[in-house]
């Protein structure tokens, strides 16, 4: 679905993308992740055909996001984009928005179906300058699958969102990725990285530190376990070991039941992230 190789992107003097290969499969959900100033919109926005790139190739859906005329316009048409601000028309409802942008696409989705699949039935009535930053992102993220993309582009999606919204927004792209969309992201959220994506993609300084799953990146599945539990005394003992399995063994025979305040954990995905962005 999208292919990249060799791709730079310069700003005058500085390097925002410096050799970047990647592609995405059908119907995966793929997470970039880096720090402020990485390069993830400047690669996003040259997928979108926002931005041209220097060099390297290029290919969305089989085609140059860069074309214009009938290719471009075509293109656009298969891909829905959410991007980090939108300004539309501030003083025409929810409804309304929808409406008008139903009318550029050839199979839009229903708009009552839309505003309901975003959780936005309460405010299709209300002016666009009225919703709160979290209902606002859900009418741009309506705007980017209104026309049943094959493709999204999500840039921090769910910034501003109260708990309850990020998990509603979540179980929606899933059943977007369910339906066979296939979703790039961007998010300073490692937990959506989790919950969503299939791989993820750390960038750092325009460059790639490593593509790999969720559950594997920086050597995660290999990385300490560590198991505490609340000893006799009542003080919470804690030890970090690469066999956890012994050290319960160990537990359960001092015990004999139940250990009191047990948890065992590997290091989460941010953990693992923040080690892989300090050492580079
Ligand atoms: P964030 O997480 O903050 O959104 P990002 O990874 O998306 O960051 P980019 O927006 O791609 O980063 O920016 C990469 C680098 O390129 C930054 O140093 C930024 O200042 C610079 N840059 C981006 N757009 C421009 C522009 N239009 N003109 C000059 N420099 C730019």
């Amino acid at each position: 679905m999208i292919l990249i190789e060799g791709l730079v992107k310069s700003y005058g003097e500085h390097q925002a993308v410096d050799g970047v290969d990647l592609s995405i499969e059908k119907g995966e959900i793929f997470a970039l992740l880096g720090p402020n100033g990485a390069g993830k919109t400047t690669i996003v926005e040259i997928l979108e055909g926002y931005r041209v790139a220097d060099g390297g190739k290029v290919l969305v859906l089989g085609e140059d996001p860069a074309a214009k005329g009938r290719a471009g316009a075509a293109l656009r048409g298969r891909i829905g984009i959410v991007l980090q601000d939108s300004s539309d028309s501030q003083d025409l409802t929810v409804l309304e928005t929808l409406q008008h942008f139903a009318t550029y696409y050839s199979a839009p989705r229903n708009v009552d179906e839309l505003i309901s699949l975003v959780n936005l039935e309460e405010k299709s009535q209300a002016k666009i300058r009225t919703l709160s930053g979290g209902q606002r992102r859900r009418l741009d993220v309506a705007l980017g699958i209104i026309g049943q993309p094959e493709i999204l582009f999500l840039d921090e999606p769910t910034t501003g969102f109260d708990p309850r919204a990020r998990r509603d927004f979540w179980d929606l792209i899933l059943a977007l990725k369910n339906n066979g969309t296939t979703i790039l992201l961007t998010t300073h959220y490692l937990d959506e990285a989790e919950a969503l994506a299939d791989r993820v993609g750390v960038i750092v300084a325009g460059k790639i530190l490593e593509i790999s799953t969720p559950a594997t990146l920086g050597g995660r599945m290999k990385a300490l376990t560590t198991v505490s539990w609340q000893s006799l005394d009542g003080q919470i003992e804690s030890v970090e070991s690469d066999k956890p399995t012994e050290i319960i063994r160990e537990l359960i025979k001092k015990f004999d039941g139940e250990i009191p305040a047990l948890s065992i954990t590997r290091p989460s995905l941010e953990e693992i992230y923040l080690k892989m962005i300090g050492e580079k």
